[in-house]
């Protein structure tokens, strides 16, 4: 790790500002990335929730697009949560909407029924100690296959909800929406 890095949080669209104050509480420095340019100031990025197809339709408008690809795949540590591991996916069972296609998984968009479209649960983290963390699940993906390199960090009702490949942490829930930082130290121990 450097001594002081600076995490980027994309700030298209979604609940950025949420992962900064705990990335910040972490003794890390934050840059709300909205240019290409700015991607050279970073040492990791965070993908947030939201609306991945909208998310996409910025990253494109901004030119981010191709040169986030570019660095994720040479080794840009990052973290996505929910819309975030959507545009991180190599598939999506349920749409064919265009992505980043970076992350060895299939997920289905908005997996879980209606009435169970926002819930919380307790996720037992692998590689954490055993206090449980909270996973709030917002109109969640699920994530339906893991293929090679991919590492299943935390399962909930059979489905992998926290996966691990490389430089990429992501999450099918919401780890900014408590007080609880352990997710995003897995993934800037990784910075
Ligand atoms: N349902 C959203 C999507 O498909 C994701 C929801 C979220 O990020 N909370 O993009």
């Amino acid at each position: 790790m450097k001594p002081s890095p600076t995490v980027g949080l994309l700030a298209m669209q979604g609940a950025f500002k949420k992962h900064g104050e705990i990335i910040n509480s972490l003794g890390n420095k934050t840059l709300e990335v909205r240019k290409p340019e700015q991607l050279e100031q970073i040492d990791g990025i965070i993908i947030p929730g939201g609306e991945s197809t909208t998310i996409y339709k910025m990253l494109q408008k901004s030119g981010l697009f191709d040169t986030l690809k570019d660095k994720i795949e040479n080794g840009l540590p990052v973290l996505g949560t929910c819309a975030g591991i959507i545009l991180l996916a190599q598939r999506i069972s349920n749409s064919d909407q265009p992505r980043l296609g970076v992350l060895n998984v299939t997920v289905e968009r908005n997996s879980y029924g209606r009435q169970t479209e926002s819930f919380e649960t307790e996720l037992e983290i692998k590689g954490l100690d055993n206090t449980p963390v909270t996973g709030i699940f917002i109109r969640a993906p699920k994530i339906k296959e893991t293929g090679h390199g991919v590492e299943i960090l935390s399962e909930f009702a059979g489905s992998p909800v926290l996966v691990k490949q490389d430089n990429i942490v992501a999450a099918t829930f919401h780890p900014e929406l408590t007080n609880d930082k352990r997710i995003h130290k897995l993934f800037t121990d990784i910075l």
